[in-house]
C-alpha cells in the first residue's frame, strides 16, 4: 500500500493541499449533477470522469467514500444566473411531453451514458423535486436569520449578498474580474448580485411554469443553488469535506451556494473544492441550445467505444483544457486496444497476476500519481513504461494491468464487454452497498443472483469490477441482444 499523501487542488485556497478528511477514514463527497432537459454532451461527461476518478482515488487510498450527487429536474435557468427560462420548461416545448417525463427520460440517458463510460454510480443520487420541502426548510432558515427576504409583490425570495461579506471571495481566486456579475436586472432585488432562492408564480417571468410546488411564501418552484445546499445538507450533513463541479460553477452556482449554506450554519461548509475545466472542440464550446453537441451515443454510432472517450480523458490533467478532435479519439482507441490485446492475450494464455515486488512498486506508483491531484497522465504513463518493459513478466504485467483498471476505470480492459442492462448495474450497484455496509449474506446473495446472470466480481477497493463468467448465460437472459 503506498503511503504517498493524498494531495487536492482546492479552489477555496488556490493551492495544492494534503486532504485531511473531517473524519478519520471517512469522505463525504457531493458532486453537481446533470440538468435533465437533455442529453449529456462529452464535455458533461468529462466532469463526471473527474469525479469517478476521485472517489477511485479516495477508495484506493482506503477511506470510506459516501458520494452524492443530484438531479437537477426543476430551477435551472437558461442563464446560470437568474435569466431566462426553466431548461425543463424549454424541453417541454421542445419535445411536446411533460417535464417529469423528460426528467426521467435524460435521467436514465444519463446513468446509461455513466455505466458505458465505467463511472461509479453515486451512493446517493438525489433529485430536486424530491426534496423541496428540504429546500423550503433552507429558506425559512435563512429569512428567519435576516439572510434572505421577500422582494415584495411581484417579487421572489431573494437571498442577500451584502449580508454576506465574504461573498465574492470565493470566485475572486479565478481572477475573474466579472465575478458575479452575471446577475439579472430586478428591480425586487435589493443588490444587483443578490439571487433567487424562490420563484413566486408572480415574480417569475415565466409564469406558465408547470412544476410549481405551495411554499409559505407563495406557489412557485425553488432557485437552481439552493437545491445543491439542501440535498447536501441533507445527505451529508453540515459540514462535507468535498464538493465538485466543472470550473464554470465557481462565479454564480458554487459562489451562491457557499452563502446559503454558511449563513444557514454559521460554519464553514466545503473543505475541499474541486473544479474540472472545460472540454473543447475546435470551433470552441458545446452548445446544447444550437444543437450541436456531441453525445456518447454519437462516438459509438461514429465507430467507438465509450471507453475510447474515457482513455482520452485520461490523457489529460482534469484541471488542464482539453481540445476534443476525432484524431485525438483515434489515438486514445489505438493505445486503449493495445492494453485490451495484451490484457486478453495474458488471459487466453491463463497467465495469473503476480504480486512481487516489483510489480507492487509500480502500483504504488500509479496511486502516487493518482494521489498527487488526480495526475492520471502520469497514471497512464507508469503503466505504459512496465507494459513495453522487457524486464518485467507476463503475471506482473497483469498485475498492474488490473490496478491500472482499479484505479483509472479501464473497462476491465476487455475488448469485447458488453454494456449491462440498468437493472444488473443497479444488482452491482446494489452488491457494492451490502459488502460497504459488511451485511455479507446480502452481499452473497447478490453475488450470486449475478453469477447466474453470468456476470463475475472481482472486489477491489473502488467497488466490484465485473467480467462476463460465462458468455453463454450472460447471453442467452431475456431480451439481451445476441
Ligand atoms: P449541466 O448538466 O449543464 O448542469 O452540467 C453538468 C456538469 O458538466 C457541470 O459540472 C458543468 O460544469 C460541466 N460541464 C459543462 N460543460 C462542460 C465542458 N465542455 N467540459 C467539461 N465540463 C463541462
Ligand atoms: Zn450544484
Amino acid at each position: 500500500m503506498t503511503t504517498a499523501p493524498l494531495q487536492l487542488f482546492n479552489t477555496r485556497t488556490r493551492r495544492k493541499e494534503d486532504f485531511v478528511p473531517l473524519q478519520p477514514g471517512k469522505v463525504g463527497v457531493y458532486a453537481c449533477g446533470p440538468t435533465v432537459y437533455h442529453f449529456a454532451h462529452i464535455g458533461n461527461m468529462r466532469s463526471y470522469l473527474f469525479g469517478d476518478l476521485l472517489r477511485r482515488t479516495l477508495a484506493r487510498a482506503k477511506y470510506d467514500v459516501q458520494h452524492v450527487m443530484n438531479v437537477t429536474d426543476v430551477g435551472h435557468l437558461q442563464s446560470d444566473a437568474d435569466d431566462g427560462e426553466d431548461k425543463m420548461m424549454l424541453a417541454m416545448r421542445r419535445e411536446g411531453k411533460s417535464p417529469w417525463d423528460i426528467a426521467r427520460f435524460y435521467e436514465e440517458a444519463f446513468f446509461k451514458d455513466c455505466a458505458r463510460l465505467e463511472i461509479l454510480k453515486p451512493q446517493v443520487v438525489c433529485r430536486a423535486t424530491d426534496h423541496i420541502a428540504d429546500m423550503i426548510a433552507m429558506i425559512e432558515t435563512l429569512l428567519q436569520k435576516g439572510y434572505a427576504y421577500y422582494g415584495g409583490e411581484g417579487g421572489n425570495v431573494y437571498f442577500d449578498t451584502q449580508k454576506f461579506s465574504a461573498y465574492r471571495d470565493f470566485a475572486r481566486l479565478v481572477d475573474d474580474p466579472n465575478a458575479c456579475a452575471r446577475v439579472e436586472e430586478d428591480s425586487h432585488k435589493r443588490n444587483p448580485s443578490d439571487f433567487v432562492l424562490w420563484f413566486t408564480l408572480a415574480g417569475s417571468k415565466y409564469p406558465n411554469q408547470v412544476m410549481q410546488w405551495d411554499s409559505p411564501f407563495g406557489r412557485g418552484f425553488p432557485g437552481w443553488h439552493i437545491e445543491c445546499s439542501a440535498m447536501a445538507m441533507k445527505y451529508l450533513g453540515e459540514r462535507i469535506d468535498i464538493h465538485l463541479g466543472g470550473i464554470d460553477h465557481i462565479p454564480v452556482h458554487h459562489t451562491n451556494e457557499i452563502a446559503q449554506s454558511e449563513c444557514c450554519t454559521g460554519q464553514q461548509w466545503v473543505n475541499y473544492w474541486l473544479h474540472n475545466e472545460f472540454l473543447l472542440l475546435d470551433q470552441g464550446k458545446m452548445s446544447k441550445s444550437a444543437g450541436d453537441f456531441l453525445t456518447v451515443q454519437k462516438l459509438i454510432d461514429d465507430g467507438y467505444r465509450p471507453m475510447h472517450y474515457r482513455y482520452l480523458c485520461l490523457t489529460a490533467h482534469y484541471r488542464k483544457k482539453l481540445k476534443f478532435s476525432y484524431e485525438s479519439l483515434d489515438h486514445a482507441r489505438a493505445a486503449y486496444d493495445t492494453l485490451c490485446h495484451k490484457a486478453e492475450e495474458y488471459r487466453e494464455k491463463r497467465i495469473v497476476p503476480q504480486k512481487t515486488l516489483r510489480s507492487q512498486v509500480t502500483v504504488d506508483k500509479i496511486d502516487a500519481h493518482m494521489r498527487s491531484d488526480l495526475g492520471s497522465p502520469w497514471a497512464l504513463s507508469v503503466l505504459w513504461d512496465a507494459v513495453r518493459s522487457e524486464d518485467i513478466n507476463p503475471g506482473e504485467k497483469l498485475f498492474i494491468m488490473e490496478a491500472a483498471d482499479s484505479a483509472l476505470g479501464l473497462g476491465g480492459l476487455q475488448l469485447d464487454r458488453p454494456e449491462l442492462t440498468p437493472a444488473q448495474q443497479d444488482l452491482l450497484t446494489q452488491r457494492d452497498a451490502a459488502r460497504r455496509a459488511k451485511d455479507w449474506a446480502q452481499s452473497d446473495a447478490l453475488r450470486a443472483q449475478l453469477a447466474a446472470l453470468g456476470i463475475g466480481l472481482k472486489d477491489r477497493p473502488e467497488g466490484s469490477g465485473w467480467y462476463i463468467a460465462d458468455a453463454t448465460l450472460f447471453h442467452s437472459q431475456e431480451g439481451r441482444k445476441p
